[in-house]
């Protein structure tokens, strides 16, 4: 009888792992409520972002930089999330930056916005991902959105699945294939353990979705369809961060989207050790340096006096692993030989 136990989960392609990602929180307007201004880098009595802080932000971005560098040769990509509330002109710096220091920019859109948001940046983004909420925006002029920035930048869309407007959200991520075979789509059911990065406006609406059975499967085998359309075109080798790799105790690898794993159950991964800070950081808003999104290891702050380099990798000791950015890297179930189980494992390595 074949096991699907997965004994090991890694980058599926070799491509990706010369990459090394910095998960860039640019404000805190993911963890804000309505009424509470509490976008860090805007300056409330002007509503731009202060030149100290812009200022405070560049030193970060090139002291995080010259960190990385200083322990692995690997390209870096910044995916920075947060951005909405920020006047192009003035975040446009930090692309710019990026640029300077050879560095690969993308970012996570919690929505599409109007043409004029992109038409001053476009050039300068490397990558760019979209969510598309179907009770939100039309399907021609997002058709048109990306027809823009597919120009300038690899662009990807979240199709996030609404329960209410199923057929909708299916119906437009269909469109998007057929009008654009370079551009990856994925469909994702809206997880409500995570839902920390998105922005307050949705996050409250997405916290009362609830599937019916039908829903659910028809999701699963949208994700199918999704990885395979990626597999075949090869979009992933374009793409900064791509599938993983799980490797099952009966020796069968499989491709996956990390949607796939979560959706599967397979993302709890309490007590296996995980690589992430080796493959990439998170930061947030505050300059602070974490493994992962999970922020479970907190490795000092780039405004402090020294940030930690994770060299070995720590044991995860969250329930689940549900930040997909997260999913995607090396982890394997930790090994703890002892008198109760050594019968256990000297059988399981035969
Ligand atoms: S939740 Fe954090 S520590 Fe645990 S596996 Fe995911 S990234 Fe690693």
């Amino acid at each position: 009888m074949k096991s699907e136990e997965i004994l090991l989960i890694d980058l599926n392609m070799e491509i990706h792992k010369k990459y090394f990602i910095v998960n860039w929180i640019l404000n805190d307007d993911s963890f804000a409520v309505p009424g509470k201004n509490l976008f860090f880098l805007i300056d409330q009595s002007t509503k731009k972002i202060s030149n100290n802080t812009l200022e405070i932000s560049k030193r970060s971005i090139e002291k995080c930089i010259q960190f990385i560098r200083q322990k692995t040769n690997k390209n870096i990509v910044f995916n920075f999330f947060g951005g909405e509330f920020f006047r192009q002109s003035e975040i446009k710096e930090l692309y710019m930056l990026l640029k300077k220091n050879n560095c690969k920019t993308a970012i996570v859109a919690n929505h599409f916005h109007k043409l004029q948001y992109w038409e001053n940046i476009s050039g300068l983004l490397d990558f760019i991902t979209l969510n598309y909420h179907a009770d939100y925006m039309n399907i021609e002029t997002a058709l048109s959105i990306v027809d823009y920035l597919r120009k300038n930048s690899i662009v990807s869309v979240n199709i996030l699945m609404l329960d209410k407007s199923f057929k909708k959200s299916r119906a437009a991520g269909e469109k998007i294939i057929e009008s654009f075979p370079e551009v990856i789509v994925r469909f994702h059911a809206i997880n409500q353990n995570n839902l920390d990065f998105t922005f307050w406006f949705f996050r409250e609406k997405l916290k009362s979705i609830s599937y019916s059975k039908e829903q659910k499967e028809e999701i699963r085998n949208l994700i199918i369809y999704a990885r395979e359309r990626i597999l075949k075109l090869n979009l992933a080798e374009k793409w900064y961060q791509g599938f993983v790799s799980s490797f099952t105790r009966d020796g069968q690898s499989l491709a996956s989207l990390p949607e796939e794993l979560c959706l599967k159950g397979k993302n709890n991964l309490d007590g296996w050790l995980c690589w992430a800070g080796q493959e990439q950081l998170t930061v947030d808003a505050f300059g602070n340096v974490f493994r992962a999104a999970c922020f479970q290891d907190w490795l000092g702050n780039l405004n402090g006096k020294e940030v930690k380099w994770p060299a070995l990798p720590i044991i995860c000791n969250r329930k689940n692993c549900n930040n997909y950015f997260d999913m995607v890297g090396k982890k394997q179930p930790y090994i703890d030989y002892n008198t109760e189980n050594i019968k256990k494992l000297a059988k399981m390595f035969k």
